[in-house]
């Protein structure tokens, strides 16, 4: 395989098959994210699927902008809010906590997308996806139990950027970029410092690493956002793990499709489907990020044959009500996008003000089972600090034994003998 130390357009005819030789990557990202997308320079993009919140803000704050750069999606990353500065122009500067502090702190970084900004737009300081993207003075605060890799994921890497967990699968973080900085992130560690793309040969030890683990049948491609590369970066990456005999299925862990949904041109998904089977975790948070613009995307990337679910972190003021999970997975479906995950948040440094108690996990798991179709219920799982994996937390409903039946407990809370000799 041959890697030539630059980059070609991004527009060019994506190569065909396994024949990694014609596809020309950068050997080593060296510039800052924002570069790489100037050098890489091409707007056109066949999106043009825009929703009326993003139509008035677009008239607003971009009246000079045109389609071609609105939808092209590195548009929208080199157009990205990121200081509080740029920030003042969507709120009120009294409506953003500590101003002054923040706009000096050197810890809290962040970016939003215009497109993911047109949804925040003129909505009050409390509102569920300000809270997720928007830092706080809350940040700084430190809990019992909140350390900056909860997981140990670092101390599960075989090489660098390859978390090998659980025996038959791993997760590779392919870069330390993301389009939209989530104020929860567990990788916070990894993703907040505005991280450049990795490049290409960070990627060898990990594809080595797994060619040579033959136990190894599941790929998950996370970071960091996989589907902020450029189409030629990750199908170098696709196509080199496809190569591998072993490896059944290959899952990329994003939340591209939520708020940069520019990014899945036809020209992605065109490039993904030649490398099933495929999978997509999309990080969703609330049901007003299910806009036109995601229902176009998910319709892209579904009709590509790539099968999508959905996991979401329950977010204390966010997302943590009976009512707005419902409509969450019930959107969600209508999109084809399968409800997978519900995840307790995971306790990095200041995510105090985002933690439930796991019973409200377990409330919002009750209130969905059997008051809608089976389809829409996520698994709600703690994933364990320290390393333990994810660990399903389910409602009582097998409530013991009585003799040869079982007690079960149904969806009203009335119970029910079923005969089951011991
Ligand atoms: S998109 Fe995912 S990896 Fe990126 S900041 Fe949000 S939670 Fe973290």
């Amino acid at each position: 395989m041959s890697l030539k130390n630059e980059i070609s357009p991004q527009d060019a005819e994506p190569p065909s098959g396994q024949d990694l030789s014609s596809i020309e990557v950068v050997l080593e990202t060296t510039t800052s994210e924002e570069q790489l997308f100037i050098k890489t320079e091409n707007l056109s993009s066949d999106f043009n699927v825009t929703g009326f919140s993003t139509v008035v803000f677009r008239e607003k704050f971009f009246p000079l902008v045109t389609d071609r750069q609105w939808n092209s999606w590195r548009w929208q990353i080199q157009n990205s809010y990121t200081n509080f500065r740029k920030l003042s122009e969507l709120f009120e500067i009294s409506s953003i906590d500590d101003f002054d502090f923040l706009s000096k702190s050197r810890k809290l970084p962040l970016r939003i997308t215009p497109y993911y900004a047109s949804l925040l737009y003129g909505k009050p300081k409390d509102y569920a996806l300000i809270k997720a993207v928007v830092p706080t003075r809350l940040e700084l605060i430190m809990s019992q139990g909140e350390e900056s890799d909860p997981l140990h994921e670092e101390s599960m890497c075989p090489v660098e950027n390859l978390v090998h967990r659980y025996p038959d699968r791993v997760l590779m973080l392919s870069t330390g970029f993301c389009s939209v900085y989530c104020r929860y992130c567990t990788r916070s560690h990894m993703v907040l410092k505005d991280k450049k793309h990795f490049g290409v040969k960070a990627w060898e030890k990990s594809i080595g690493y797994i060619r040579n683990n033959p136990k190894i049948r599941d790929v998950i491609l996370s970071g960091g956002d996989p589907l902020t590369l450029p189409d030629k970066h990750l199908e170098f990456l696709i196509s080199s793990l496809r190569s591998i005999p072993h490896l059944d299925i290959i899952r990329i862990g994003t939340k591209v499709p939520v708020v940069t949904p520019q990014r899945i041109t036809t020209q992605l998904v065109k490039m993904l489907k030649k490398y099933h089977p495929l999978y997509m975790s999309i990080h969703f948070t609330h049901p007003d990020e299910i806009t036109a613009e995601v229902g176009e995307a998910c319709r892209r990337i579904a009709d590509a044959g790539i099968v999508m679910g959905s996991q979401t972190v329950l977010l204390k003021g966010v997302n943590d009500k009976v009512d707005i999970m419902k409509e969450l997975v019930h959107k969600l479906l209508k999109i084809r996008v399968r409800p997978y995950y519900l995840y307790q948040c995971d306790p990095i440094p200041g995510s105090s003000q985002f933690r439930t108690p796991v019973t409200k996990g377990l409330e919002i798991i009750q209130g969905l089972r059997g008051f809608t179709s089976g389809y829409a219920i996520p698994h709600y799982v703690i994933d364990a600090p320290g390393g333990g994996g994810k660990i399903p937390i389910l409602p009582e409903y097998f409530q013991g034994r009585d003799g040869d039946n079982v007690i079960l407990k149904n969806f009203e809370g009335n119970t029910f003998k079923y005969y089951d000799p011991v």
